[in-house]
């Protein structure tokens, strides 16, 4: 604030280096994730009449960032394991108009990326990973984001890091990276290099759609700063997740997630609960004890703006849907309060669901 410079400039400039330094790669900063996935997209000149392949458990975001752009989310069913978007069925939805698989990196976890980019090499598509939830995880000791076609991630308030509102965008492809760094500044060509010296063109050149998605100083201030405590944050979600997965290993009706929290750096903590008949009603409950918990996702095919005209049926995401629940994570949880969780999750359940009486 003292510098007094509050819009996209030198701190932004930062933090892109900063972010670049991380990921070994370059990394262009914007106004959020959504933001990033929409000019990802954009970038790789898809658009009407194109077709983009995603799972429909994700946030509504992606599936907003894909309509944006003019192309056709193609709704895809998940892993019941994994709850990763499930490769089979992208298969079966490919059509002569597929042009990008948008892989959601659901909790954290990536699954098996290389037989991903396998799928997307034979069949020509792009491949932009929708990483909000993966910022810091590693696949084969490589960090997602380090490699792979686009990666795009979110540094919204609840994120692993945040800076109020944000998101990135990583690749080394340059025309994407030229592209983009254009088209979150209204278009305006050229625009970034005089940003990042706190200056700005006044004889410009537009020649396309644009966008004002760039990042202000004061977001990059902000992500500057938790870049720095990342690792400490990191440690302790990992922490949280196999204190909770300990305190359910033996439970046969609350199943948590398989995630290897060696590589992976949890966003959300998400179990399976068998028999699950009223959520609305254990939220609330849990709620009304001190506990907020979460539900992602409410499938995006289900959305009115999403539904196809033919009914797609995605059986797996169809039947998860309806049992899953997400526990409190976040730096602040002490163990008591793990425990305090697990306790009243275990207390109120039976009153919720068949399997537990
Ligand atoms: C948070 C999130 C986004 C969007 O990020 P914003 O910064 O909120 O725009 C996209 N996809 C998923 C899966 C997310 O969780």
């Amino acid at each position: 604030l003292d510098k007094e410079y509050l819009g996209m400039g030198e701190e932004v400039g930062i933090f892109e280096k900063d972010l670049s330094t991380f990921f070994s790669r370059t990394t262009l900063c914007v106004s959020s994730g959504t933001a990033a996935v929409q000019l990802a997209i954009e970038a790789c000149n898809i658009g009407p009449g194109d077709e983009v392949l995603v799972p429909s458990m994700t946030y509504v975001a992606t599936f907003q960032a894909i309509k944006a752009t003019g192309a056709e989310p193609v709704a895809c069913d998940i892993n019941e394991e994994t709850c990763l978007v499930d490769l089979q069925d992208a298969l079966s939805k490919l059509s002569k108009n597929t042009r990008a698989i948008i892989p959601v990196h659901y909790s954290g976890g990536v699954g098996n990326l290389d037989e991903l980019y396998d799928f997307a090499s034979k069949n020509k598509l792009r491949v932009i990973e929708d990483a909000a939830h993966a910022f810091g995880t590693k696949y084969k000791n490589k960090l997602v984001g380090s490699f792979g076609d686009i990666v795009c991630f979110s540094f919204d308030g609840i994120k692993n890091i945040t800076s109020g509102e944000g998101g990135c965008i990583v690749s080394n492809d340059s025309k994407i990276i030229e592209n983009i760094k254009n088209s979150r500044l209204l278009g305006v060509e050229k625009d970034s290099d005089k940003r990042y010296n706190n200056s700005r063109s006044w004889n410009f050149d537009v020649s396309r759609q644009g966008w004002r998605y760039h990042m202000s100083n004061i977001m990059a201030a902000i992500g500057i700063q938790q870049l720095k405590k990342f690792k400490k944050f990191a440690i302790k979600r990992k922490q949280i997740a196999l204190a909770y997965d300990k305190l359910l290993s033996s439970n046969q009706n609350i199943l948590s997630l398989k995630r290897d929290y060696e590589n992976v750096v949890p966003h959300i903590y998400v179990v399976r609960v068998n028999g699950l008949m009223d959520r609305d009603g254990l939220r609330e409950a849990m709620f009304n004890e001190g506990v907020e918990i979460g539900v992602h996702y409410n499938p995006n095919h289900f959305l009115t703006f999403f539904k196809s005209n033919n009914d797609i049926v995605l059986p797996v995401t169809e039947k998860i849907y309806k049992e899953i629940i997400s526990l409190p994570i976040h730096p602040d949880i002490s163990n008591n309060d793990v425990e305090y969780v697990i306790s009243t999750l275990k207390k109120l359940l039976p009153f919720y669901s068949n399997n537990a009486k």
